[in-house]
Parts: C-alpha cells; structure tokens; sequence
C-alpha cells in the first residue's frame, strides 16, 4: 500500500533507525540527514517518513508531505548557511536519470559554484 515501509527499503530502514544515518533535521513526517557520499560541501538527503518509490509519486499520493519535503529542504538550506549563496533541490526520478534508491528523495547540495546545465 502506498506509503507503508518496506522491508527491502534503505531509507525506509533509516527511518526506523535499523540503518544509521546522521540526521541534521527531523519533524513529523520528514527526515533529512547527510549524504554518504557527498556532492558538495552541504550534501543532505530530506525524505518523506513514509514511503514513495520518487518525488512524482510522493506528490500524487501525500501532496501536503510533498510541500512538507520541500519546506524542510529550505530549512535545512537555512540551517547549513548556504541559503545566502544559493543551493539545488535535485529529485533523481528513474534510474535514466540516476534515481538509485526508490524512496523519495530531495538532494540540497550547496557550499560550492554549482553549473548548469548539471551532467
Ligand atoms: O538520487 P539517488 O537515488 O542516486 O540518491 C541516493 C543517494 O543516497 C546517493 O547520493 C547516496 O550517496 C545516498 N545514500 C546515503 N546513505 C546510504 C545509501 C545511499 O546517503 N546508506
């Protein structure tokens, strides 16, 4: 059923706490920790509690968590001090475009000149 955890699901085991994670941000139905692998000097994942296989599904099933996600990703834009100097908000949607793990997901990368178009 849309948006119930699942077993076989990373973030859905970062969540619960199975997996560890260093979280910078939590509320109710979010929560944003930092990255393993860093992009950028601010590399922090916000994700919804609940589970959504990508950004276009979490908005068509829970639209009210889908802004909770992006107000949480300017939160911690604020909070990492690179609201100032400019940040992304990347959601990867489907492998082509390199979603790995099919959970949605708010990339905020900051810290650094970011290009565009990006690769
Ligand atoms: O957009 P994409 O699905 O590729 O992003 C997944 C992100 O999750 C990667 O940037 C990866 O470094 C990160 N990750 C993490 N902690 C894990 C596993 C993956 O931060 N335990």
């Amino acid at each position: 059923m849309a948006g119930e955890p699942r077993s076989d699901c990373l973030f859905c085991k970062i969540v619960s706490g199975e997996v560890p994670a260093t979280v910078v941000r939590e509320t109710e139905t979010t929560v944003a920790f930092r990255d393993i692998n860093p992009q950028a000097p601010t590399h922090v994942l916000v994700i919804p509690k609940a589970h959504h296989a990508d950004a276009a599904a979490l908005a068509a099933a829970a639209p009210d968590v889908a802004a909770d996600v992006l107000r949480e990703a300017g939160e911690v834009a604020a909070q990492e001090k690179v609201a100032e100097t400019g940040y992304r908000i990347i959601f990867n949607t489907g492998a082509g475009a390199g979603q790995t793990v099919f959970h949605a997901h708010a990339h905020v990368l900051g810290g650094r000149g970011l290009e565009w178009p990006p690769g």
